[in-house]
């Protein structure tokens, strides 16, 4: 995106600043720059040069796209990309506290005079689907609302095309405040100025574009088809590359779906195969059995067991090809498990167990004497009821898990924690 003709140039001294190789994950980055960010922090008596390096670093390192124009290109390419400008473009303090839980809402800032254009945000929406839908395919129109450049001035809010520098901001479209958060720690916070919207720019009223009322932008409704494929999964992209918000000097973001699946009643997936729960009687899991399954696209699956086959509680057995049909590939599908649960009666009659013992196979032949059983302690078994049980197991266990939830750090102690 900045069509600029390679040239030799320094690439590694961001690597050095934070120690770390040149092929370092996103991983080894966040650790070494919290390690040498929390050594150097100057209310630590660290060296303040140091640590904006460090930040300036790990801003650049961390952010792939800037990472690869650096590696490319070296700092100078980021500058003239940035619009940073005068020096105090990027405040450490900023990318301290973004770090670690803060926000940063203007990646870029600055004038935006002679500058490169920046990325505009990606918008991401979730957007619910039925295993139905995953397994025959779909396509949805959603109707969004988002900002396009005014047509009539062409996103310069102004009839002329000129605009005059904000006095707010001094054509920065940055403003700085000051936070005490403690007798030693003051947050300097840059912040976009409200008077221009961080633009740098203002308008003059006669000047006034009067289609968007100087506004640059104005709200669209637009309607997108959104084509879910056979075999897609849940938390899959759909991109719209290019249809999040458009503004001014700004490359526009995609709108991004994620997929999120819902529950089914009686179909489970993992991965390209499908679970399904299926209770016998036991008479049909001893005798046979055979009964009716709909599919997910409606078909009618018969499903019956082998002669003299016998399916025992928690047996599974499979179907091939009835499973999810593979995404890109729909013809190719994965397997149906069917898992059994067998119903016992509760009880027997003498002479139902009289009529069963003739036809089941034999008890073990070992017969216990008198003198052995008069030698063993007598014992009793109680009914427990296992559901029961195990929801008790799981109420300690989100318990517990709450807990723990409740012993993580929130925003203003983390900021705390990390100085200490
Ligand atoms: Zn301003
Ligand atoms: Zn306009």
């Amino acid at each position: 995106m900045f069509g600029r003709a390679p040239k030799k140039s320094d690439n590694t001294k961001y690597y050095e600043a934070l120690g770390v190789p040149k092929n370092a994950s996103q991983d080894d980055l966040k650790k070494a720059y919290r390690k040498s960010a929390i050594k150097n922090h100057p209310d630590k008596g660290g060296d303040p040069e140091k640590f904006k390096e460090i930040a300036q670093a790990y801003e650049v390192l961390s952010d792939p796209e800037k990472r690869e124009i650096y590696d490319q290109y070296g700092e100078d390419a980021l500058k003239e990309g940035m619009g940073g400008g005068g020096g105090g473009g990027h405040n450490p303090f900023d990318i301290f506290e973004s770090f670690f839980g803060g926000g940063n809402p203007f990646g870029g800032g600055g004038s935006s005079r002679g500058r490169r254009q920046r990325r505009g945000e990606d918008v991401i929406h979730p957007l619910k689907v039925s295993l139905d839908d995953l397994y025959n395919g779909t396509s949805k129109k959603l109707s969004l609302s988002r900002n396009v450049l005014c047509p009539k001035c062409k996103g310069k809010g102004s009839k002329s095309g000129a605009s005059l520098k904000c006095s707010g901001c001094q054509g920065s479209g940055m403003k700085v405040s000051i936070r005490h958060l403690g007798p030693s720690m003051i947050q300097q916070m840059q912040h976009p100025c409200n008077e221009c919207k961080g633009t740098g720019e203002t308008i003059s009223d006669k000047d006034r574009c009067p289609h968007c009322k100087g506004e640059k932008v104005m709200q669209e409704k637009k309607v997108l088809e959104v084509v879910v494929e056979k075999g897609m999964q849940h938390g899959q992209k759909i991109t719209f590359p290019g249809e999040a918000d458009e503004a001014p000097d700004t490359v526009t973001g995609d709108i991004v779906f994620v997929l999120q699946q819902k529950e089914h009643p009686k179909f489970k997936r993992k991965g390209d195969d499908l679970f399904v729960g299926h209770t016998l009687t036991l008479t049909e899991a001893l005798c046979g059995f055979q009964f009716i399954l709909t599919h997910l696209d409606g078909r009618q699956l018969l499903i019956k067991s082998e002669p003299g086959e016998v399916i025992k509680p928690d047996q599974s057995k499979a179907i091939n090809d009835e499973g999810m049909p593979m995404y890109q590939r729909p013809f190719m599908k994965g397997k149906l498990y069917i898992q059994f649960t067998v119903e016992f009666p509760d009880m027997l009659s003498p002479e139902q167990s009289k009529s069963l013992e003739a036809v089941l196979p034999p008890r073990p032949t070992t017969k216990l004497t008198d003198m052995e059983i008069d030698e063993c302690e007598e014992t009793t078994l109680h009914d427990i009821n296992m559901e029961e049980e195990m929801r008790r197991k799981q109420h300690q266990q989100a318990q517990e898990a709450y807990d723990e939830d409740d012993d993580m750090p929130g925003g203003a102690q983390r900021v705390q924690c990390a100085q200490q």
